[in-house]
């Protein structure tokens, strides 16, 4: 495979496989969506994406990566990310989650993430999502040849940072192909005396991520290993999509018209 400053650049067929991989993951995430209201337990949605993927015959990316136990990244209020789900807790009004998902369809990897309110949700955690979600698609619009890759990132550091809100720091975006985690690693901020970035080329597939918080960037591991909080137990929320790179700007692979 190609490479470029140690970045896979893809060929059509590995982007058609990408393609189908994301629009699979996009199509869990939309079931996941629809079926979230106050009263159900977060298992639900593992079950949900455990009988997609057997109904498309992929297997999920996440379960059993590094040891990761489910097929998604359930995440409710201050968990930001790698969040357990469970048939104990059980979501209420007022709540926000974060799915992280992906698959793997002919070896090739999707991976995308969206935050959902349940029901009746406050101010603050509205605001947050939206504007999460909106530095994702300013990263994407970055995306592309021309710029280097912290174009990316100081995209979604400028919004997040006119909005008031805070960027994780320990956790970033990355290349996705054959591999779930590939070159670059992609911060959703620009690090301090980092230069210029790896020049963005057509065929590099990337999942950019913001992941942002209402109080604070400070991060705690729960005893579980995984799961990750904010210290000050207040709201987070992360949105993702895997974007192909192309002459003229980035295409969402993570659609679910491509499945
Ligand atoms: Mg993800
Ligand atoms: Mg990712």
């Amino acid at each position: 495979m190609k490479k470029f400053r140690g970045v896979f650049i893809k060929n059509e067929r590995e982007i058609e496989l990408l393609r189908k991989a994301n629009g699979i993951t996009a199509r869990i995430l939309d079931e996941l969506v629809a079926n979230v209201r106050p009263g159900v337990p977060t298992m639900l949605f593992e079950d949900i994406c455990q009988q997609m993927c057997r109904e498309y015959g992929v297997k999920p990316a996440f379960q059993g990566y590094g040891g990761f136990p489910y097929a998604l990244c359930c995440s409710v209020n201050e968990t930001v990310v790698h969040g357990f789900p469970s048939k104990d807790h059980i979501l209420a009004d007022g709540d926000i989650v974060s799915f992280d998902m992906g698959v793997v369809y002919e070896g090739f990897h999707g991976d995308s993430a969206r935050t959902a309110l349940v029901g009746e949700v406050s101010e603050e955690a509205k605001h947050l999502s939206r504007v999460t979600e909106e530095c994702l698609h300013l990263g994407i619009a970055a995306a592309r040849p021309g710029n280097d890759l912290y174009a990316i990132s100081a995209a979604v550091q400028r919004h997040a940072e006119e909005e008031g809100l805070h960027i994780i720091r320990r956790f970033v975006g990355h290349g996705i192909g054959a591999r779930l985690h590939e070159k670059p690693e992609i911060p959703n901020f620009v690090p301090e005396g980092a230069g210029e970035g790896v020049p963005l080329k057509a065929g590099m597939v990337l999942a950019i991520e913001p992941m942002l918080a209402v109080g604070t960037h400070e991060v705690e591991i729960l005893s579980d290993g995984w799961t990750a909080n904010m210290r000050d137990k207040k709201y987070a929320a992360h949105w993702e999509h895997s974007v192909v790179i192309h002459a003229d700007g980035a295409e969402i692979l993570s659609l679910a018209s491509n499945a």
